[in-house]
């Protein structure tokens, strides 16, 4: 998308194949929505048994289509064998986008990426998935910075309709306009924010998290909360929405956050979440977090 007087114009940025490394919540699920929208994907982990999850994830969601009627058994079999997994980088040299959603530390990721970048085909658009770290310093580990840009989804991603679209302070207009592409190509809205801590949606989330957990100091139960909050209309309460993303995930990003803005968005004491994230004990894919999953 491209400035044009006062509006826009979109220059063609057709996404034909897409590449996904790793097959975690985000990774799977970001497959998963590629190729239920016709771009069919290669999905990379270090793991086979995070591919098998991975894959696991995209067949039970498709089922669920099939059940609700909205597609048939013949088109979800295609979908699935659309998600390619593979251990190794195969197929990456043909992939016009590569969306990286490994875990959220800054060497592995930066040396992550300089490894996907030799390949792939110098015009390949390569995006992170990062909720908290800062695009300029991701693209510091690149040749072709012009070529990196943040492509952030929410969980769960086939449910969430916003894609943030980060550009770093090297990110060619091209690269964010097939990003924006790919993300509307998969059903979704995007919107292109600054290289902040938080970029937008997370900051404003984290007010939400400051009150949260400071009524919990103040002595409130977690499950009036939530309970109060979807009766006003939200999906979920704001604990549940802790254990669907992960208190090591989540605290980590309101760290990065917090930190970020100073005394704007100070949490001057040890809340619930950084215990529970000590504790290891994150939420639904540990099995406990506010509530326990069997
Ligand atoms: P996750 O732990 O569920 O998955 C991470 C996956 O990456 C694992 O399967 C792991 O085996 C794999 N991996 C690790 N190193 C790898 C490597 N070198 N190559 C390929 N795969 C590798 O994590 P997640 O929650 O899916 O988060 C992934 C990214 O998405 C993080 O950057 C996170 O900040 C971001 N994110 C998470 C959420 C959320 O709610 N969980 C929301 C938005 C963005």
């Amino acid at each position: 998308i491209k400035k044009k007087g006062k509006g826009y114009t979109t220059i063609a940025c057709k996404v034909e194949r897409a590449g996904v490394l790793g097959a975690g919540i985000m990774g799977g699920g970001i497959a998963y929505t590629s190729a239920v929208r016709g771009v069919p994907v290669v999905m990379k982990d270090i793991a086979q048994g995070a591919l098998d999850l991975g894959i696991g994830e995209a067949r039970r969601l498709l089922a669920k289509q099939v059940t609700q009627g909205r597609i048939g058994q013949s088109r979800a079999d295609a979908v699935l064998s659309s998600i390619e997994p593979t251990l190794e980088f195969n197929g990456f040299d043909s992939v016009d986008v590569v969306v990286e959603a490994i875990v959220e530390n800054l060497n592995v990721k930066k040396s992550v990426l300089a490894d996907v970048e030799r390949r792939v085909q110098p015009s390949t658009v390569i995006a992170t998935n990062t909720s908290s770290l800062s695009v300029a310093e991701l693209g510091t580990a690149l040749v072709r910075p012009e070529n990196f840009v943040g492509m952030h989804f929410f969980n769960p991603v086939a449910a969430m309709p916003l894609v943030e679209v980060i550009k770093g302070p090297k990110t060619c207009d091209e690269a964010a306009a097939r990003i924006a592409g790919y993300a509307m190509a998969m059903g979704k809205t995007p919107v292109v924010v600054k290289d902040c801590p938080g970029f937008l949606v997370n900051r404003i989330l984290t007010t939400q998290f400051v009150s949260f957990v400071t009524l919990l100091r103040d002595g409130a139960d977690f499950r009036r909360i939530d309970q109060v909050m979807e009766d006003f209309g939200w999906p979920m309460g704001p604990a549940y929405l802790q254990d669907v993303i992960g208190m090591d995930t989540s605290n980590h990003v309101i760290e990065v956050i917090t930190a970020g803005y100073g005394d704007r968005m100070k949490i001057g004491f040890r809340h619930a979440v950084a215990v529970m994230a000590e504790q290891k004990r994150y939420g639904q894919k540990s099995g406990a977090g506010f509530y326990r999953y069997e």
